[in-house]
């Protein structure tokens, strides 16, 4: 039971019970594991731990730290101060390579005062917003630290290395982890630290606008501002929403490829009435946190899945460019508002798209994607509040009159989404809500908003690469992270960071640990 999990003296005595223990020979219980069962009627914590019945046994593992002085070292250029990029510095550090990390954007504090600005005023900075400016995307995130797929790499190290920068603990042992925005920006900032007291360096208002490439070899990058950095390798980390990057790729003619994304509308209802879904009634214990869901479904050939749900959270503006319009969500770590939004996409592939596109090749889900934020935009009257309509109008296809009330802060217009949005995704997202609805009694209401466009799911491009992670047609060229297309969010784009600078000192025959 819930309150067993939060009172240590109840506890003890479950454990001691379960064990057929003396409620006093149990002296620690570490726990290992936990997540949230409420499959039926009664909500439980599940959890995994270790016991000890001798109170000096108990040693809390200390982690170890394996970095290097790389004052003198061979520098890696890092383009992206992303989760990919720091996580790709800090392995740096550990195989003795001095990382030089290059960020379009602002340092945490000074990105927090354009954030405002688009948040309040509607002003963008498109070097420094939601996605752009150090931590990258993931810095103003509910921080959710879980990845689909657990055999990318060692999650355990990524989880390691944010608590040695001041996260919590916790996140080794709860399924679902997350960090929550407010801590995220001074554990971004703890990692700055480190980078530069073991000698890597930080370069942040620099733009990367070209590779500089002999002979088929990247030996460096290009800034807007003139200057050139040369080392080892680049790692290219520059996240889904730098298409600047791929128009150069495109330009140069160096490989990409259309990569399948997803884009939907950003669901938001009461937290409470979630609460109430999930926890089956409203009598549900105090010690359980604000209730999440994960939903999927198939719509003929189209993937419907929630996506980045936030419990008490709320929705903000992450367009990267004046003119476009883009919703996506986030919370603090005590995931107190009194909101729960998620993203809610459908799969979009080449074979969606009508016939124009494919003149645009390997850019075609881009120039789509880039449209549809547009006419988003325009029907906003060319501001960024978002287009909204009440979830249930939406289904049925009906004008809303009025909207519930919403989080998004720079405000919804009443706008008739089942005809702004592209046909075959308004079509997948109407039947894949009332299917949710079948599954969470409740979730298909009039008290729920959709605000469109959540268009930032993945990247639209991929920037191969082989399997010793180089790119397939520049030598020394490590596309890494969301933006290459071989990640989606913070922990995989973190294990990608580190997988590519373990294959660049393979390549140059360091010594790894
Ligand atoms: C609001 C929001 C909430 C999210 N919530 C979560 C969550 O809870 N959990 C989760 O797992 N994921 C979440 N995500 C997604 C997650 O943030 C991304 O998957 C992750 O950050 C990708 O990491 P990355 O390092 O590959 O790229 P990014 O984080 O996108 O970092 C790329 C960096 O490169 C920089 N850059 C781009 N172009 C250039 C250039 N030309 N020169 C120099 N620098 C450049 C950018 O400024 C940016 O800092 C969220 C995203 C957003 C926007």
């Amino acid at each position: 039971m819930p309150e067993q999990y939060f009172v240590e003296k109840r506890m003890y005595q479950a454990v001691a019970r379960h064990l057929k223990l003396d409620d006093k020979d149990v002296k620690h219980v570490n726990v290992l594991r936990r997540s949230i069962d409420s499959r039926r009627s009664k909500v439980y914590y599940h959890v995994t731990a270790e016991v000890y019945t001798h109170s000096d046994v108990y040693k809390k593992e200390i982690i170890q730290v394996n970095y290097k002085d790389v004052n003198q070292a061979e520098p890696l250029i890092i383009v992206g101060a992303g989760p990919a990029g720091l996580f790709a510095a800090l392995r740096a550090l550990e195989v003795g390579l001095k990382p030089i990390i290059l960020e379009r954007g602002k340092n945490v504090k000074d990105r927090k005062y354009d954030i405002a600005k688009l948040t309040k005023e509607g002003i963008v900075n498109s070097d420094s917003n939601w996605c752009f400016g150090e931590g990258g995307a993931g810095t103003y995130s509910d921080g959710k630290l879980y990845t689909r797929s657990t055999k990318r790499g060692n999650i355990t190290d990524v989880l390691n290395k944010f608590i040695e920068h001041g996260a919590s603990e916790e996140i080794t042992i709860d399924a679902h982890a997350h960090i929550g925005t407010d801590r995220l920006s001074g554990i971004i900032a703890n990692i700055r630290e480190t980078i530069e007291n073991y000698g890597g360096e930080y370069h942040f208002s620099t733009r990367v606008v070209d590779l500089m490439v002999q002979d088929g070899k990247v030996m460096g990058v290009k800034t807007a501002d003139g200057a050139s950095y040369e080392g080892v390798a680049v790692v290219l980390a520059t996240g889904h929403s730098a298409r600047d990057v791929y128009e150069l790729f495109y330009k140069k003619n160096w490989k990409i490829e259309a990569k399948p994304f997803a884009m939907g509308v950003r669901v938001e209802h009461p937290q409470e009435l979630i609460n109430s879904i999930q926890y089956h009634g409203e009598n549900y214990s105090s010690y359980l946190p604000p209730a999440t869901y994960s939903l999927v479904t198939q719509v003929e050939n189209h993937g419907v899945f929630s996506f980045c749900m936030c419990p008490g959270g709320i929705i903000v503006p992450a367009a990267t460019a004046e003119g476009q319009q883009v919703v996506n969500g986030m919370s603090n770590s005590r995931r107190n508002s009194p909101y729960a939004n998620s993203g809610i996409a459908v799969t979009v592939n080449e074979t969606d798209l009508p016939s124009e596109y494919s003149q645009h090749g390997p850019l075609s889900l881009l120039r789509f994607q880039q449209d549809v934020e547009r006419s988003m935009f325009a029907a906003a009257g060319n501001t960024i509040k978002a287009p909204t309509q009440r979830l249930n109008d939406f289904c049925n296809g009906k004008q809303s009159k009025r909207l519930n009330k919403c989080s998004y802060i720079p405000g919804c217009v009443e706008a008739p989404l089942h005809e702004l949005m592209p046909p075959f995704i308004v079509k997948s997202l109407q039947q894949g809500f009332r299917f949710f609805g079948s599954r969470m009694k409740g979730f298909y209401t009039e008290s729920a908003n959709v605000l469109a466009v959540e268009s930032r799911t993945s990247s639209p491009v991929r920037i191969p690469r082989k399997e010793d992670y180089e790119h397939v047609q520049l030598e020394n060229l490590y596309p890494c992270g969301e933006g290459a297309g071989y990640a989606g969010g913070i922990m995989s784009s973190a294990i990608d960071g580190i997988n590519c600078v373990n294959a660049i000192a393979r390549k140059a025959n360091l010594t790894m640990e």
